[in-house]
């Protein structure tokens, strides 16, 4: 439970911190260290530097920009819960930022930390990728954008580079009668998500999915986006059964993980059924 040795800078600027990121392979940004800091004492991970990131303090804010909502990295799961702005113009994000772990967790930790760990079980990949947002990743060779759906490889693993830090998430603001929700299955002891489903669903006038993004964690090595169960409810009536039948494809195209808390079989059943609510949950949002 001790780490091994580290050495340890906190960075005054965004400048600093690429900087020493750039100059070391071996070392590691911490951010709220709820992840990286239990890593380090099972000796999962061995950074040789730890860049810590938590004072700069343009990395954390929360605003809404030219119909874009932008979302510092060290913003933390609380900022999010609590921010007005975003119970009004995003409200899934305060309700799955409301899910994760508890009250001391969400203090400390931050999204941008909890998207670049990528936990197979975590809450906010499902969330980011329902939202179809932007993720801005920067280095000191320069800026660049990913999208939610190519961030996430693999388990623990996503799309950005050695030396780069990501820096803020951007997310379109919604137009016109659209329904959100976030709903889960925690596992009993840790609070992760066995299965974490986010549903964003625009309606149009005669109460018809125009279209609808569903991001699932907990499920596969990495979170997904669930495109038979879109499919199967763009164009159609939002009812009861629409729903039903859509989220019976929720793990469809996926290797469904298994363990001892649930079985493969299981966890593919909870798909479906928390697939079913979030859809549910979403469509009578947007009424
Ligand atoms: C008891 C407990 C219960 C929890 N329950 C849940 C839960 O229910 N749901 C859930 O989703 N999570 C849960 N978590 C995890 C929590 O949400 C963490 O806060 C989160 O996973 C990591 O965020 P962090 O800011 O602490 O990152 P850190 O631990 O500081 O960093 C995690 C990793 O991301 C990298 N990193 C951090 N910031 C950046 C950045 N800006 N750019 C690039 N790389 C970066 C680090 O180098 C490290 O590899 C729980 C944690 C604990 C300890």
């Amino acid at each position: 439970m001790i780490p091994a040795q580290f050495d340890y800078v906190r960075a005054k600027t965004l400048d600093e911190a690429l900087s020493l990121l750039a100059q070391s392979e071996d070392a590691k940004i911490l951010a709220g260290g709820h992840s990286l800091i239990p890593a380090m004492k099972l000796r999962l991970a061995q950074p040789q530097l730890l860049v810590d990131i938590g004072r700069i303090k343009d990395l954390t804010y929360i605003r809404e920009e030219n119909g874009k909502i932008r979302i510092g990295a060290t913003t933390t799961h609380y900022d999010i819960e609590s921010s007005d702005l975003l119970k009004k113009i995003c409200p899934l994000l305060p309700e799955c930022a409301a899910h994760i772990g508890d009250v001391q967790v969400r203090n400390k930790g931050t999204i941008g930390g909890s998207l670049a760990h990528a936990d197979p079980a975590g809450d906010w990949p499902a969330a980011i990728i329902a939202l179809k947002a932007e993720l801005v990743a920067v280095s000191k060779k320069g800026e660049r954008t990913i999208n939610a759906d190519d961030f996430f490889v693999d388990l623990l693993t996503t799309a950005l580079e050695p030396g780069e830090l990501l820096r803020e998430i951007r997310i379109n603001k919604s137009n016109g009668r659209t329904g959100q929700a976030y709903v889960k299955m925690p596992h009993t002891a840790s609070g992760f998500a066995v299965v974490g489903v986010a549903a964003d669903v625009l309606m149009d006038g005669n109460s018809s999915c125009q279209e609808a993004s569903i991001g699932i964690t907990g499920v596969s090595a990495k979170a997904y986006r669930a495109a038979g169960v879109e499919s199967a409810l763009t164009g159609r009536k939002l009812d009861e059964q629409t729903a039903a039948d859509a989220a019976a494809k929720a793990a469809n195209d996926v290797e469904v993980n298994g363990d001892l808390f649930a079985s493969a079989d299981y966890r593919r059943h909870l798909a479906a059924v928390y697939t079913r609510r979030a859809i549910t949950a979403a469509t009578q949002r947007a009424r």
